[in-house]
């Protein structure tokens, strides 16, 4: 066991504090990872304030981690100390399900375990992430960082990268495909940069004009502002595809019906708040309105490639650890350009 520097919360309303937490040992198939960067993704928010339901205090958030391994167990083959790796949303799964068996991890049957607020299946306590100096974690949950990608701004692909490449490999986006991207934040704009990169037409559809040079420098080939409601009704049934990243409760009736005939909105963002769709949202032109979650190890590491290939990398906003409270509000007032990420080394 060992003992860390971390950044956490203490209850739901609080700002997050300097905190000390344990670390397992390094058991056979074991990694001890010495953090160097870890992004903020709305959903370490989400978790600490109570959106999703209580949960168990101290915690410390963050699945966006990139580190270099500093100690192996004697088992492990996948890692060798001194390498640049990376540890995303899932930890562990049975490895046993069909969905395991397929390299799903994130839809494991048995229930797979979160970097945080999960209950590690090693020692039964509630797994603490990556807002912290070390982590352990199993070598194959464990990803490469391929050479080619900035240390210092990969992390954010452990999630908001591989949450929105995952939607737009499965639902094929590609030349030919138009694709909308709901919302630009962290997910959004890697969203746009992904489908940028795999070929697609790309909308951006965010709030106001702010954005809009933004995206248009993302790649996108164009850009509606969704207050406008004259813009939006222009581009009803103009969309095969549509990857909705807003973190907010949304009239989503408005998206469906930008869709085409067998379009299908993929939903991401995880507001506390239902949806209400209205049948003829989806029945006069065979909609669908589909859910999808960050992504396997094997897409991950699939992802990682594709990126390094492609020159894919998020834009990103180095903050101390001091400056994470301030961060966060500037998340929640979609202040954020487009992902901060933790220097570890200010821990
Ligand atoms: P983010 O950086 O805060 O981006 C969310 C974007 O949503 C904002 O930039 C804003 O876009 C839009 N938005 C925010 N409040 C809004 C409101 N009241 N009305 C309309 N639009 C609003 O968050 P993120 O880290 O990208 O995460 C986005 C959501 O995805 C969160 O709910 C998060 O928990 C969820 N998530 C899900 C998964 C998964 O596995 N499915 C993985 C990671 C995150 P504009 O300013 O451009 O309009
Ligand atoms: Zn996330
Ligand atoms: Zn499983």
């Amino acid at each position: 066991m060992r003992t860390v520097n971390a950044y956490g919360a203490v209850n739901a309303t609080d700002p997050l504090v300097p905190l000390m937490i344990e670390r397992r040992d390094v058991g056979a198939h074991d990694v001890l990872i010495d953090i160097d960067y870890a992004g903020i993704c709305h959903s370490d928010i989400h978790t600490v304030r109570g959106d999703w339901g209580p949960i168990a205090y101290p915690q410390v958030v963050g699945h966006e981690i990139v580190g270099r391994v500093a100690e192996v167990g004697g088992a492990v083959t996948r890692h060798r100390v001194g390498d640049l790796v990376g540890v995303g949303c899932q930890s562990n799964s049975c490895r046993e399900c069909t969905q395991c068996l397929q390299g799903h991890d994130q839809y494991c049957l048995n229930g797979n375990t979160q970097t945080y607020n999960g209950i590690d299946p090693a020692d039964g306590t509630i797994t603490q992430g990556g807002y912290s100096q070390a982590i352990v974690t199993n070598e194959d949950y464990v990803v490469a960082i391929p050479v080619g990608l900035d240390p210092a701004k990969v992390a954010p692909l452990l999630c908001a990268g591989i949450t929105t490449y995952s939607p737009l490999k499965h639902w094929n986006a590609g030349p030919g495909t138009r694709v909308g991207v709901v919302g630009m934040g962290g997910l959004g704009h890697m969203g746009v940069k992904l489908a940028v990169a795999l070929g697609a037409d790309v909308t951006v559809l965010s709030r106001g004009t702010k954005k809009r040079d933004d995206a248009l420098a993302f790649g996108a080939d164009r850009y509606v502002d969704t207050t406008d409601v004259g813009a939006l009704r222009e581009l009803r049934g103009g969309l095969d595809l549509i990857v909705n990243t807003v973190s907010a409760g949304l009239d989503i009736s408005r998206y469906l019906n930008l869709l085409d005939v067998d379009g299908t909105l993929v939903n991401v963002g995880a507001p506390a708040e239902p949806f209400s769709v209205p049948a003829f949202a989806l029945i006069p032109r065979r909609r669908s309105l589909a859910g999808s979650t960050t992504g396997g190890i094997p897409e991950i590491e699939e992802m990682l490639e594709f990126c390094a290939e492609h020159g894919v990398h998020p834009e990103t906003e180095l903050v101390s650890a001091e400056g994470i409270n301030e961060a966060w509000d500037r998340v929640l007032s979609a202040d954020v350009r487009y992902r901060f990420v933790i220097d570890a080394k200010t821990l």
